[in-house]
């Protein structure tokens, strides 16, 4: 793979880069953080100094981003037109322009236009114009359906704005998509800043962990991690368990969960799982109203004095449903007893980094993934399709401009 932090400005000045990123956020996360009641959201935090690397030296960055699952059928009924309207303000990358131009100090431009009918050439042309050092972001790249499907035209003619690509969106690289997986077929293509750190520290716990080597996996459902616990099940020293995870774990010992969630269907597997003396279960648990809500105080206790004895920590999934305070606890202790901890830790996934962030203390060995699912397939060893475009090495784009055009 090729990597962005080996070139120079003798490599960049006067480039122009389509940096990929993801600014997939939450409308009220992102309001959250106009009103100054949030801090600024991490995976923008993450691409600010990838941006910086670029313009310092010269080049003019295109920012690429989708964000949400907006439906992107157009139809020319006057209805679902509005339906559309209602989408694009709902989904737009549009405020991100402002946010940009306020940290970097520099003005962004927002492209949006109708990627079908304008003529990429002529923008390419208008982006060209404008000095070295210049940003432009460009509008949700999911407004078009040819983004989710991996279209080859559609990331030949997005290649024609740019002479290089830049992936530094982790979170999406388990994605085939056109501007994560197809561009790279058309551009010389690296690797970001943020997404080669990411990748350097997720190695780090897969490659070369520092023992003992504590997995800690809640959440809601087993099947979405099942292929850490497996990839993990001999180079891991133990598994601490919780929230639905777990009670598919009890409900597999046949002990009674009532109306907890868990996995029917994944019973079995969990049985056969439960044969390492590796896999570590709940003692007690919150319940209410017949539901397993979250990890009781003697298990608080227990996971805690495994926790101070790690080196190495990898953490995925709530303890319990973290939605409502009182079940909370659980998870608010597992993220303190990491972060007092001498461990290394990689954590991901929305909701646990959501409760990682509210804690307080000394965080320098703490690492939190921008993945969720990306973070969970790249540690169950399975190959990202974004990652994997990297490692071709492809003719340059100049050549192929003509016959896109
Ligand atoms: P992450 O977003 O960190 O990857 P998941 O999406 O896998 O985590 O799981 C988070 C969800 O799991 C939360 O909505 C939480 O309410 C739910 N959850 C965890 N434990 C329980 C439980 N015991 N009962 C009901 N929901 C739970
Ligand atoms: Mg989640």
């Amino acid at each position: 793979m090729k990597y962005l932090s080996s070139l120079s400005k003798k490599n960049l000045a006067k480039q122009t880069c389509l940096l990929r990123v993801d600014f997939n956020i939450e409308n009220t996360d992102l309001h959250g953080y106009e009103h100054g009641l949030t801090r600024i959201p991490l995976r923008v935090e993450r691409v600010l100094p990838t941006i910086k690397f670029l313009i310092d030296r010269g080049a003019r960055v295109v920012i690429l981003s989708h964000r949400g699952r907006p439906k992107t059928q157009i139809s020319a009924d006057s209805q679902r037109k509005s339906a559309l309207s209602q989408r694009k303000s709902a989904f737009t990358l549009k405020p991100f322009a402002k946010i940009l131009s306020k940290l970097l100090k520099k003005p962004v431009q927002f492209i949006d236009f109708n990627f079908r009918k304008s003529d990429f050439l002529k923008l390419r042309n208008k982006i060209e114009n404008f000095p070295p050092g210049s940003i432009f972001l460009l509008e949700n790249l999911r407004f078009l359906p040819e983004e989710e499907k991996n279209d080859k035209k559609f990331a030949q003619r997005l290649a024609l704005l740019g002479d290089f690509y830049v992936n530094d969106a982790f979170s999406v690289s388990h994605r085939a998509h056109a501007s994560v997986v197809a561009i790279t077929q058309f551009l010389p293509s690296y690797v970001g800043l943020a997404l080669e750190n990411e990748l350097k520290k997720l190695n780090q716990v897969m490659k070369s962990p520092k023992k003992p080597l504590i997995i800690i996996i809640g959440g809601a459902k087993i099947s979405d991690k099942i292929g850490v616990i497996k990839n993990f099940l001999k180079k891991a020293d133990w598994f601490l368990l919780g929230g639905g995870v777990a009670n598919t774990f009890l409900a597999a010992q046949k002990l009674p969960v009532g109306q907890s969630l868990y996995e029917e269907t994944m019973i079995p597997l969990a049985r056969q799982l439960l044969k390492s003396k590796k896999i570590i279960l709940p003692i007690d648990s919150v319940v209410s109203k017949g539901a397993i809500l979250d990890i009781g105080p003697k298990t608080i206790k227990k996971y805690t004095e495994i926790i101070k004895s790690a080196k190495t920590i990898i953490w995925n999934g709530p303890m319990g449903y973290i939605e409502a305070k009182r079940f909370r606890k659980g998870t608010n202790a597992i993220a303190k007893a990491i972060v007092k901890s001498r461990a290394f830790a990689v954590i991901g996934g929305g909701e646990t980094t959501s409760i990682m962030s509210k804690v307080k203390g000394q965080k320098s060995k703490v690492f939190i993934s921008t993945g969720g699912g990306a973070m969970l397939e790249y540690l169950a060893g399975k190959k990202l399709p974004g990652i994997e475009a990297l490692k071709y090495r492809r003719k340059s784009a100049l050549n192929q401009r003509q016959s896109a055009s």
